[in-house]
């Protein structure tokens, strides 16, 4: 078989080694732009994991570049002017020059023709079975095969500039600089023992201010030198084309159109901050070997081997670029950060790629994890030793307060918005919930119509009292959006409050009829204007029950969106109506709540769209919304995919968030927690080990 690769960087260097390491028979060629020793950047940093694959796919490469390691075991975090130490990390890197040393002489020795100073301009130029296009980030082959390949590049807003430096760092080392111009994040690593890379990230605004969109490569060394002066001690920068960048995010439909594959960088990139490119590089680099060539049997069809390289790299790329996504976005937000307590955004920063649990932070580094307990158990006045996990603790909001941080947001039978029903299955679900310790539970979504008879609202206060009993709050989750209608209730349907009440329990409960629109004054008729007849008539109706929380959901209906903020006023004040309003409550002769009920909104995270969907979520928190639901449709790839939407509004619009948890487990959910990223979690069922503090 002939193979040609057009790139003669990481990944295609370690394919032409592996390829011939196991089938010398087989030619492989790698056309490289550049010569030998031309390279840009400084250091590349490997897991233990990814140097395990090392060493079974090529032990001589493996042992050569293991030779050349600088080996770590801290992060340092230098902000405020002050350092937090976190320790039990190990990593690993070397730099770059010569990793790519390393490889060319592997191949050489193997007999990889590698071909210098020789560009490919079109795929016309190259003949062979198998064309592989390793041609980094900007690739043009991935460009050219555009239509097959469907590739989508996501530049992102901050500036970064990939430098060197000589201080001999001896941990990963994270500056967060606060200048005049703005925040600088500065991401430094050693590649052997007398260098470091030294990346510096910042805000466009930043940039700009700073004066580096006109500076000259010197230029831009000068200043950066001048704004870490302090840092430096007199080490210098190093230049190497450090040229202020903005990140691109590479995916694509489709890795392979007929004979040409792509392989690292040009098919898929991972932010730097987690340091993974040339590992995934290299991996898919095994992964296409054992596909074209290392199956028993000798070599296949090639575009069956094609696809099933595909296959077999993607999951693991998706992940890693789901986990890349959301550390990214904790950078290009680290201002909103940097009001919390160092041992907060130490943690913060651990945990940023949404990979590292709470349980993981607790075995690399015990007084990390146990620091960030006794700070979060104080903020609510618990002094125990040791101090309870993060989602075991209550979380007060005005005067009401959750026994845990988890919610639990049953489904039960074919629970949908139009046909919940409060019968026995949904007190045996939201009861179960209350009783395993969650500290809130939430009906699933219903429609207005559900609530719409007095018999309903009977039946829920009986749910709801059993819950209370349970030492647990209760919310009740409002579709406000167009919903397929809901059957009646059966029962009662012509009894009035009054009526049913006869058989509602519960103190300061008495019936009535329902308020009526007038009663509203002047300033407030807008607002619940907005408000549906039926909604209205449900939210009274959950009023009756005693439900502590009432939610709005406009699901993805556009209309309903656009309506939520007003939405939320309108209901504020038919729900929360409290001594002073001007709500006529009386008027429906019910007591006045004196305990205001929280009003939440739900927000449905569009990652596409990030910036319109948190302008939305600041008008529901001008509106009054007390809680902000973060919800995501993910994708499979990420745990917890709503987490970086709630850490941003949570800690940017200063609104208490709780976010959807999916099937998370326990650890990553006391992770969410613990680096302020929710207040609260919500799950489907309460998670084996979770508790009440
Ligand atoms: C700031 C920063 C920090 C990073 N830190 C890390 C890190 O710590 N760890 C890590 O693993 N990765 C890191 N990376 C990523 C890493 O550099 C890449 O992911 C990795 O090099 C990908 O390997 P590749 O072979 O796919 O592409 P590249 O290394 O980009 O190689 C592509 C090669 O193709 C050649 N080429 C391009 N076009 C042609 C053509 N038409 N004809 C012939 N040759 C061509 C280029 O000259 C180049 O040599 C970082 C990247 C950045 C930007």
């Amino acid at each position: 078989m002939n193979i040609a690769c057009i790139g003669g960087g990481p990944a295609g260097l370690y394919l032409g080694i592996l390829v011939k390491r196991s089938s010398p028979d087989h030619d492989v060629v790698v056309y490289e732009r550049n010569r030998p020793a031309d390279t840009f950047g400084f250091g590349v940093v490997f897991s233990d994991a990814t140097l395990g694959h090392l060493a079974i796919a090529d032990p001589e490469s493996h042992a050569q570049i293991t030779a050349e390691f600088a080996r770590w075991d801290d992060i340092e975090i230098h902000a405020g002017g002050e350092v937090l130490r976190s320790t039990g990390h190990g990593f690993c890197g070397l730099e770059r020059k010569k990793l790519l040393e390393i490889l060319q002489a592997r191949a050489k020795a193997l007999g990889v023709r590698v071909e210098f100073e020789h560009e490919i301009k079109s795929l016309s130029e190259v003949t062979a079975d198998v064309v592989v296009a390793c041609d980094g980030v900007a690739s043009w082959v991935r460009d050219a095969l555009a239509p097959e390949l469907a590739p989508h590049v996501d530049v992102r807003p901050n500036k970064f500039v990939w430098l060197g430096c000589t201080v001999p760092y001896r941990a990963f080392t994270f500056l967060f600089k606060q200048t005049p111009h703005g925040l600088f994040r500065v991401h430094a690593y050693p590649f052997h023992h007398d260098g470091s890379t030294f990346i510096v990230e910042c805000r466009e605004d930043t940039w700009r201010a700073a004066g580096f969109a006109d500076a000259t490569e010197d230029q831009t060394v000068a200043l950066l030198e001048g704004i870490f002066a302090d840092e430096l001690a007199g080490h210098r920068l190093i230049k190497n084309r450090s040229i202020w960048r903005n990140f691109p995010t590479v995916r694509c439909g489709k890795w392979h159109a007929g004979n040409v594959v792509l392989l690292g960088d040009a098919a898929h990139t991972a932010h730097f901050s987690i340091g993974s490119g040339t590992k995934l590089a290299m991996e898919d680099a095994i992964a296409l070997r054992d596909e074209l060539v290392g199956r028993p049997g000798g070599a296949r069809d090639i575009p069956a081997a094609l696809a099933a390289y595909e296959a077999r790299r993607r999951p693991e790329v998706e992940a890693l670029q789901a986990a890349a996504q959301a550390s990214l976005e904790w950078f290009e937000g680290t201002e909103r950060y940097m009001r919390m307590a160092p041992v907060e955004l130490t943690y913060s920063l651990m945990t940023r790629s949404l990979r590292v649990s709470h349980a993981s932070v607790a075995k690399r580094d015990p007084h990390l994890a146990r620091g960030v307990e006794r700070l979060l158990a104080a903020k609510v006045g618990i002094t125990t030793d040791p101090p309870p996990p993060p989602t075991a603790l209550p979380f007060a909001l005005g005067p009401r307060r959750t026994t845990s941080r988890i919610a639990v947001a049953p489904t039960w039978g074919t629970s949908n918005a139009a046909t919940v029903v409060p019968d026995d299955e949904a007190l045996v679900a939201l009861g179960g919930a209350a009783t395993a310790g969650a500290g809130l539970v939430v009906t699933p979504t219903l429609s207005a119509t559900a609530l719409a008879t007095d018999e309903a609202a009977v039946r829920w206060s009986r749910i709801v009292d059993f819950v209370h009993a349970r030492g647990a709050l209760v919310g009740v989750k409002l579709a406000t959006g167009a919903t397929a209608a809901a059957p009646t209730p059966p029962a009662a349907t012509t009894a009035s409050l009054a009526e049913a009440g006869a058989a509602a329990t519960g103190p300061g409960r008495s019936v009535a009829p329902r308020a009526r629109r007038g009663s509203f004054g002047p300033a407030h008729a807008a607002a619940v204007a907005v408000v549906t007849d039926e909604l209205y008539a449900a939210i009274e109706r959950a009023v009756f029950a005693g439900f502590d929380l009432l939610v709005l959901d406009p699901g993805d209906d556009p209309v309903a969106i656009e309506a939520l903020p007003a939405m939320i006023e309108g209901a504020k004040l038919i729900w929360r109506a409290t001594p002073g309003t001007p709500v006529s409550m009386v008027s429906m002769q019910i007591p006045l709540p004196t305990t205001p009920r929280w009003v939440a909104a739900v927000v449905h995270d569009r990652p596409t769209a990030r910036a319109a969907v948190v302008g939305h979520a600041a008008q529901l928190v001008r509106a009054g919304a007390d809680l902000v639901w973060v919800s995501s449709p993910g994708d499979g790839s990420a745990r917890l995919p709503a987490a970086p939407l709630a850490d941003r509004l949570r800690n940017e619009l200063h609104v208490a968030v709780c976010v959807d948890g999916d099937d998370a487990l326990l650890p990553d959910l006391d992770a969410a927690i613990a680096a302020g990223r929710a207040d609260l979690v919500v799950v489907d069922r309460m998670p084996a080990g979770a508790r009440r503090a």
